[in-house]
């Protein structure tokens, strides 16, 4: 059966305008993402839904790193009532929403800057533990938790339907209705086959979601994240110069797994080194057998800091020993075996 929708109010009119439309001021909305999670394809039909269906004015752009899967994304919306035209086009700073589509962007601190203190903080985790990284959030801020990624994987959709549902279902004057309509439109083109399976996600998502009560433990909104940087036409070192070469030893290729992981059982590994021999990113440790008659090398695990989760492994272990198994918070660095432990500190 079809979870109900939010119940919805009209918008366009002076009475229920987007909060903050009042005041001169934008509803603006701050996806952090990383690339393939589709934090744009959310932006986007928020942003249509909103312009085209609800009578308001809006924009909505997307900024990339190097716009490989993997990397970090950050989408925004900017909305605003139809007497309020919009003129802006630079990046949102001070989100009334910040929405978190992968647990390992609350790790970095940029992903949360800029929040208002009345704003509100949506992030993607399972139920169970609250991370620690969430006190660093505004006192009075809203902070909800809705497990995106269990919701998708269960429906065959993706975080972004999930997300786009819990939106709605948090702001009422959203018409959560019509966001679905146009999500539904979006897909009806390019996969049709996407289209209830999308809506069954986005349905959960707009009923699903957990508001977690006192954990911000910031007074006030939080500050603006903006880079200066290092070196300027005075400061820059000589042309042709890399004063700090870069190591692929100290990359973290964790935000790259999107929701799977693979688990060694170390009873059932014949240490045959097939998954060695598929893995594409140096991810499994070796090390001395206990017993050298037997194995010279054995198996020790996964470096999790390296694996971007294709599952190849798992899929190649003739033993079963390397088991595909959901992405819980803090599994990955319990069961982490690092290959290079001196850079551990
Ligand atoms: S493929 Fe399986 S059995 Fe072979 S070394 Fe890897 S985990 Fe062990
Ligand atoms: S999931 Fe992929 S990247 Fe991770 S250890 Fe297995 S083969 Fe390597």
């Amino acid at each position: 059966m079809n979870a109900p929708l939010p119940v919805n109010h009209q918008v366009n009119d002076a009475t229920s305008l987007p909060p903050g439309s009042s005041a001169g001021k934008f509803f603006e909305v701050r996806f952090e993402s990383i690339g393939g999670l589709g934090a744009h394809a959310a932006g986007h039909v928020l942003a249509t839904a909103a312009v085209l269906r609800m009578g308001m004015n809006g924009a909505h752009f997307s900024s990339y790193g190097s716009e490989k899967k993997g990397s970090v994304v950050r989408s925004f919306v900017r909305l605003g009532a139809d007497n309020q035209p919009i003129r802006v086009s630079a990046p949102v700073e001070t989100p009334d929403v910040i929405i978190v589509f992968h647990g390992v962007l609350l790790r970095n601190p940029a992903t949360s800057r800029g929040l208002r203190s009345d704003g509100t903080f949506i992030y993607n985790a399972p139920a169970g533990v609250i991370p620690e990284e969430l006190k660093a959030l505004p006192r009075s801020a809203r902070v909800i938790r809705v497990d995106a990624l269990g919701i998708a994987l269960k429906e065959k959709s993706r975080p972004n339907a999930v997300l786009l549902g819990t939106i709605c279902g948090t702001f009422p004057w959203l018409d959560a209705a019509t966001v679905l309509a146009t999500l539904s439109e979006e897909f009806a083109g390019k996969n049709p086959a996407a289209v209830a399976t999308n809506e069954q996600a986005f349905r959960r998502g707009a009923s699903e979601f957990e508001i977690i009560e006192s954990i911000g433990e910031v007074d006030g909104d939080l500050p603006i994240a903006r880079s200066d940087p290092e070196w300027g036409y005075e400061t820059q070192p000589i042309g042709a110069v890399l004063p700090e070469p870069g190591n692929s030893a100290w990359n973290d290729m964790s935000a790259s797994r999107t929701g799977l992981m693979p688990v060694l059982e170390g009873a059932k590994c014949i240490h045959c080194g097939v998954c060695d021999l598929v893995c594409p990113d140096f991810c499994l440790v070796w090390g001395d057998g206990a017993d050298t008659s037997k194995f010279e090398r054995e198996l020790m695990g996964v470096d999790y800091r390296y694996c971007k989760g294709c599952l190849r492994c798992v899929e190649s272990c003739p033993t079963g020993a390397l088991a595909q198994e959901i992405e819980t918070p803090g599994l990955a660095d319990r069961l982490r075996v690092p290959l290079f432990p001196e850079m551990i500190k």
